[in-house]
């Protein structure tokens, strides 16, 4: 679809970084183009209203959480589309309050995710978004976040999926990207 090819056309590419051997990909430029950003949300929101949604025969997603750092970013713009609410995923020892609490391995070393407790009601309906999908630790982590305030993910959504690594198997829902890195 011409969205998709463009919006992966704007992708930046840095071998070695943040460590040797990875291929970094970078969103930033479609944020910096507000053409692409409006097509980006546009794309998000065709697809939770015609798959997601009739997919669990519901009306309306109730919360949208987005993932430390980059989910901050593409979450709160789409709760506002969808009229939900946004609950941030942190990174450990940020976030105040009571809080729920998840180690997790990502691509590059492990670390703990955290949710203020009470965030999500026990049964809302719930997605979660990133920026990328690679090993599917940090997505899975996040499910399990949401599973400890009693409710569970509808569906995981992403700019970018790196399929060959199998992160999508880790998940306890459907993951969704829009577009394919390799
Ligand atoms: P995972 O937990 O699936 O292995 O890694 C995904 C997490 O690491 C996401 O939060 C994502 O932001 C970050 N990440 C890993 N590799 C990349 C990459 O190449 N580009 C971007 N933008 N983020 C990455």
């Amino acid at each position: 679809k011409a969205d998709v090819t463009y919006l992966r056309s704007l992708l930046g590419e840095y071998p070695d970084f943040p460590q040797p051997g990875i291929v970094f990909l970078d969103i930033f430029p479609i944020f910096r183009s507000p053409f692409a950003l409006e097509t980006l949300f546009t794309h998000l929101v065709h697809h939770i209203t015609t798959v997601t949604l009739p997919r669990n025969r519901l009306s309306s997603i109730d919360v949208v959480v987005g993932l430390d750092a980059r989910g901050f970013l593409l979450g709160p713009p789409l709760a506002l589309r969808l009229h939900a609410a946004f609950v941030p995923v942190r990174k450990k020892g940020k976030l105040p309050g009571e809080c729920v609490k998840v180690e997790y391995e990502k691509e590059y070393g492990t670390d703990m995710f955290e949710m203020q407790a009470h965030s999500i009601a026990p049964g809302q309906s719930v997605i979660v978004i990133d920026d990328l999908i690679a090993t599917g630790g940090s997505a899975k982590a996040a499910g399990e976040l949401v599973g400890l305030q009693g409710s569970k993910v509808l569906e995981y959504l992403f700019v970018v999926g790196l399929p060959f690594l199998k992160g999508h198997e880790k998940l306890d829902a459907p993951a969704y990207w829009m577009v394919e890195g390799d």
